[in-house]
């Protein structure tokens, strides 16, 4: 491999939400040198690449930050970071009006106001969104984008970020960036559980499948603390298209029915995991199939639902159109998905300080990949992008970000060549007795049968538990023996590494978290009730190769920083 050396001043790792605004707030700051490397191409990357429908999260008329905390943390039952909610409310109205700027059609009323959703939610055309993003990014001059390439370590010394080593996802080229600040922002985790579709439509999922949890790997591996694993995310979802229920739910007010008409959402709950809980035990009841009843919303209603998903998810527009029948002919089947991690939605990820730095120093982390701030959606993931790129600025400024000065340092180059080694292992090797596919494919079904997977309605005790760990283990070992033909499957090989160093992080907070505190999304059928004694973030930080397990309480004050 070609050996291609780079330094700046900072580095983002994924150009998606979070990223790109990142790279704008930093375009103001013409004194730095700012490096943007994205796996695919920021035009159409991540989770913003098919566009969205609503801004999920917005103040609107009437409302104020604090009622998004509250929303969020009783949402979660308590275990959230206030100081994190807020500094990101406080942010949501201001990044939708930059995105308007920047020319995003955002609905409006008679009067020139929002048409909200419901009370946090606003609609927007918004298919175009990420390439919105990107050519904002592209006018900054002082900020550079490189498309393809993959991210798979951070450079750490004496736990401070130096930078990352990657290569090109298409030519033979290997990459070392020294930067000074790193931002990760490379998304959430799927693709560890077996998805809803199998075979040929397994990609056919609600999370990105290309945000492999890369970002996450890196940071256990560099020994980063990581919070609430434990709050996974399962989303409820129209059945088959896999497409987002929120456009029905609240765009036409359709309740949760079973088979039998009768309506079920009241009797469960209607936080987000009891949404999904009360499907999955009406299944179990055998008073399936679940619904959302549209049957008699009005013609004019039929119409929005079908533009609205021509935003975001144009296949089940097509389901509609092809079954000959519009929503109010036919209630829409709803299932939950296979469990996701991902901090934009409940609050796994990286344990990070109020500006967003993590437990390594000068690493920063914002959107779906931090953790401690669920329900951020787009305008959250821009917000983290934009607080965490101003409290780099603030350090740079008080010199508390210093000069990567590696080039002389052995230890690094050891490291440098370590990785370099490891690539080109994959990439020589000729007789692998597993492919990525097989052990992928190994690695779901361990998931979804042990570890609280679609297969066993998401519930899960300790021995299974014991033995997803055993499993996973194996699979890691097996893992290393696998082969890859070109740059391309290289990515491959690297997105199995990550979901599976993941996956091991997953399990042990599962197993951490002694009690059942989301149905659903933690269903410990060891320990089936809420335990007080957990009223605590569960974190973890993986140290001489084992994963410490750390309890910390909850965080009340309005900032917070490392101490120890
Ligand atoms: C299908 C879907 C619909 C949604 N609908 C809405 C909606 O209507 N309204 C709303 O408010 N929110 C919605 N959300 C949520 C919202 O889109 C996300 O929370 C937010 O966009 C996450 O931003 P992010 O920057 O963390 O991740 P992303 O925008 O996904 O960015 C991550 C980037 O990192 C890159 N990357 C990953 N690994 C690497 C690596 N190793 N090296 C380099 N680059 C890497 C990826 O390619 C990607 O570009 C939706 C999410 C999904 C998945």
């Amino acid at each position: 491999m070609k050996n291609r050396i780079i330094d700046t001043d900072v580095l983002i790792i994924g150009g998606g939400t979070a990223g790109c605004f990142a790279g704008i707030t930093l375009g103001k700051k013409k004194d730095l040198d700012v490096l943007i490397v994205e796996k695919a191409n920021i035009v159409r990357s991540g989770c913003l690449a098919a566009g969205v429908n609503a801004i999920n999260a917005y103040i609107t008329k009437g409302r104020v930050p604090q009622d998004y905390v509250d929303y969020c943390k009783k949402d979660a039952d308590g275990i959230v970071r206030e100081d994190l909610l807020l500094s990101m409310s406080e942010r949501l109205n201001h990044v939708t009006k930059v995105m308007e700027d920047l020319g995003l059609v955002i609905l409006k009323d008679e009067n020139g106001d929002y048409v909200a959703r419901g009370n946090r939610n606003i609609k927007i055309n918004g298919e175009n969104i990420k390439p919105i993003l990107a050519d904002a990014v592209e006018k900054q001059d002082n900020v550079t984008v490189i498309n393809h390439l993959n991210i798979t370590d951070f450079i750490v010394e004496n736990n401070e970020i130096k930078g990352a080593y990657g290569f090109d996802v298409n030519d033979a080229v290997f990459y070392e960036i020294n930067a000074k600040a790193v931002l990760v922002a490379t998304g959430g985790a799927a693709g560890l559980y077996r998805p809803n579709n199998p075979g040929f439509s397994r990609h056919k999922m609600w999370y990105p499948p290309f945000n492999t949890g890369a970002g996450y790997a890196m940071g256990i591996l560099a020994g980063a603390e990581m919070t609430s694993f434990d709050m996974r995310f399962i989303a409820l979802r129209c059945k088959d298209t896999i497409a987002p229920t929120g456009t029905i739910a609240q765009g036409v007010s359709a309740k949760q029915i079973n088979a039998a008409g009768e309506i079920y959402e009241t009797k469960y709950g209607l936080t987000t995991s009891e949404r999904v809980y009360g499907t999955v035990r009406e299944n179990q009841l055998g008073h399936g199939p679940c619904y959302l009843k549209t049957t008699g919303i009005t013609k004019e209603q039929d119409e929005d639902l079908l533009k609205a998903y021509l935003n975001m998810a144009p296949s089940q527009t097509l389901k509609w159109i092809e079954s000959g029948k519009s929503p109010s002919e036919q209630d829409v089947e709803i299932q939950g998905t296979e469990p996701y991690i991902v901090g934009g939605h409940t609050a796994s990820g990286y344990w990070v300080n109020t500006g967003r730095e993590t437990t390594v120093k000068g690493l920063y982390a914002a959107g779906d990949v931090a953790g401690g701030c669920p329900q951020k959606y787009v305008t959250g993931a821009l917000a983290e992008g934009k607080l965490a790129a101003l409290d780099m600025v603030k350090q740079f400024k008080a010199g508390t970000l210093k000069e990567a000065d590696i080039q002389t340092e052995t230890e690094i180059k050891v490291q440098e060549g370590e990785i370099l080694s490891q690539y080109e292992k994959f990439r020589n090797e000729d007789a692998p007795a597993f492919s990525v596919e097989e052990l992928e494919e190994a690695m779901q079904k361990v998931m979804d049968e042990y570890a609280g997977g679609i297969a066993s309605n998401y519930q899960f005790n300790e021995k299974q538990l014991a033995l997803a760990d055993e499993k996973i283990l194996q699979l890691q070992a097996l893992a290393e023996k696998t082969a890859a033909a070109d740059m391309h499957e290289l990515m491959f090989v690297y997105e199995l590494r990550e979901r599976l160093i993941v996956c091991r992080s997953l399990i042990a907070h599962l197993k951490n978290r002694k009690e059942t505190r989301w149905h659903s999304f933690n269903e410990n059928m060891d320990h089936p009730e809420t335990d007080e004694k957990f009223y605590k973030y569960v974190n973890s930080k993986l140290e001489n190769g084992e994963i410490r397990m750390i309890f910390r309480d909850i965080v009340k004050e309005d900032t917070y920083e490392h101490t120890n």
